[in-house]
């Protein structure tokens, strides 16, 4: 490989990978650049081709890495995006639908969108060095995702340093501190210890300092950068807090002693149950007296359902529960920014209404957009004494996403759950003329712990855009409403006429396990 002959020079003359007008010309390859705007590859450019070291050895690349020039001569070098991230120690993930590339690592994660000039970095909006985003591009037979070298390598915590002479780019890992310096940050800040307390409601960060942070939320993660801290112990680690938010605590340390001048930073990171968020669920204060960090964490609310019998409920009709899948923070599948939730609930409102028309009892798990736990459904079923329990979903197959039809599921082995799921099954393929996908049975919470025949309708697929569109027409979702209407009918017509017992909700009287 080629020395470093005129490092200071270079990098002088080079702030950004920028590359001078009267820089040597390497080689260059043709290379298509595709163009998201116009969703087509552009003509075929001349690309000057840059040469990758990282700590000192050549990259093997897939891919040349080039120059792009978007305007003047101010070209960025950029690198296929699998190798550079991997060498760095991160992981690629794509989202063709959004065209976006994802590097991560355990710490941080970079989005960058394909022909767009803002990245994101750790959730915060980003502006690419000289607005030159990520690209697809063409080279040979070779198709690859190219990203801005420097602009990752650093964010990636990597210094580049540019040797002109060579016209080439060399990468030393581990390099870059997080964040410059901070002024205010405590000189010689330790992280000395971690705890959760007993009840796991609070963890404590316990400093030796005054308390100098930055949150970010990160969705499904917050990262706390305590800014001008090490860890005491010298080593990265985490600590299970065993509580019902946050299923773990990962410190790491990002500041180092490469530059004085570089702040130190650690970062701890909180990976946040299912359901869980910042400001909801957690909340994060600096106590300056206890010189610590205190994370305090408040489980997600259930609603614990108290089922009011009707004023008009009849003793001598047949009583229905009709459960609404998901609800409040539980979204159910989520495509197109629609929720599942959000298609189960009106759907369920209007078949009750149905069958309120009807004379029968309807009793709902949910009447609006809250949480509640699958077990409180079942037992809000058992408690009124419901004859029967119909559970309203919509499908996704991730893996398929032509795949629609209606599926209607009961308890394993239950004959008469598997009679009104081939009630509710036939009348909804009639009124919508979907798929008829036939009866399936599983373990469901809410068709094992009800002690009535249950049946739980996916009513279609949101994975399949085609059928998605149907499920949140209102004529379609009248169309649902009237097939579950007609099939609990059905079934509740085959049953002997019920007669006028008010013994009916007693619970030593409902049935045990076989359905
Ligand atoms: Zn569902």
């Amino acid at each position: 490989m080629k020395k470093l002959t005129s490092i200071f020079c270079a990098l002088a003359l080079l702030a950004g990978l920028a590359v001078p007008a009267e820089a040597v010309r390497p080689d260059t390859v043709p290379v298509r650049f595709h163009d998201e705007e116009a969703g087509t590859y552009g003509p075929e450019t001349a690309s000057e081709v840059v040469g990758v070291f990282l700590d000192g050895e050549p990259m093997e690349l897939d891919m040349p890495a080039v120059t792009q020039i978007l305007s003047g001569n101010d070209g960025r070098t950029m690198v296929p995006v699998r190798p550079i991230a991997e060498a760095l120690g991160a992981k690629v993930g794509w989202n063709a639908e959004k065209r976006k590339v994802s590097i991560s690592t355990s710490l941080d994660t970079i989005v960058l969108t394909l022909g767009s000039a803002v990245a994101e970095v750790n959730g915060i909006p980003t502006e690419l060095p000289g607005g030159v985003p990520a690209v697809v591009a063409r080279y040979e037979d070779t198709e690859r995702t190219l990203v801005p070298l420097r602009f990752v390598s650093e964010q990636l915590h990597a210094r580049v340093d540019w040797d002109n002479e060579a016209f080439a780019a060399h990468i030393t890992s581990g390099a870059e501190s997080l964040t410059p310096a901070d002024p205010s940050a405590p000189p010689d800040g330790r992280l000395t210890r971690l705890a959760a307390d007993d009840n796991a409601q609070t963890i404590t960060l316990y400093l030796n300092a005054q308390p100098h942070y930055r949150i970010i939320d990160l969705g499904d993660r917050i990262a706390i950068d305590l800014l001008g801290f090490v860890i005491g112990s010298g080593e990265d680690g985490s600590l299970r807090p065993e509580n019902p938010v946050v299923n773990q605590v990962r410190y790491a340390q990002h500041g180092t002693d490469v530059d004085p001048r570089e702040n130190h930073v650690t970062r701890v990171v909180l990976d946040l149950a299912r359901n869980c968020t910042y400001g909801e669920n957690v909340t994060i204060t600096g106590d300056p007296e206890l010189q610590a960090v205190v994370i305090s964490v408040k489980p997600p609310e259930t609603w614990v359902p108290r089922p009011v019998l009707p004023e008009d409920w009849d003793p001598a009709a047949y009583t229905v529960v009709l459960d609404a899948g998901h609800g409040g923070s539980a979204t159910g599948a989520l495509y197109e920014e629609i929720m599942e939730k959000d298609i189960t609930l009106p759907i369920t409102l209007r078949a009750a209404e149905l069958l309120r028309e009807k004379g029968y009892n309807v009793v709902l798990t949910r009447n609006r957009d809250v949480y509640v736990d699958l077990y409180d459904r079942s037992d809000m079923a058992n408690s009124v004494g419901a004859d029967i329990f119909v559970s309203i979903h919509a499908n996704a197959s991730p893996t398929n996403l032509d795949f629609q039809g209606t599926f209607t599921y009961s308890y394993p082995n239950s004959t008469r759950g598997e009679k009104l799921a081939g009630y509710i099954q036939a009348a909804v393929v009639a009124e919508t003329g979907s798929i008829d996908r036939g009866l399936l049975s599983n373990d469901y919470v809410v068709l094992r712990e009800t002690t009535m025949p249950a049946a739980l309708l996916e009513m279609g697929f949101m994975s399949c855009h085609e059928e998605l569109v149907k499920l949140i027409e209102p004529e379609y979702q009248e169309k649902i409403s009237q097939g579950i209407a007609k099939g609990v009918e059905g079934y509740l017509a085959t049953l002997p006429r019920k007669t006028g017992s008010t013994t009916k909700a007693g619970g030593a009287l409902l049935p045990a396990k076989g359905k």
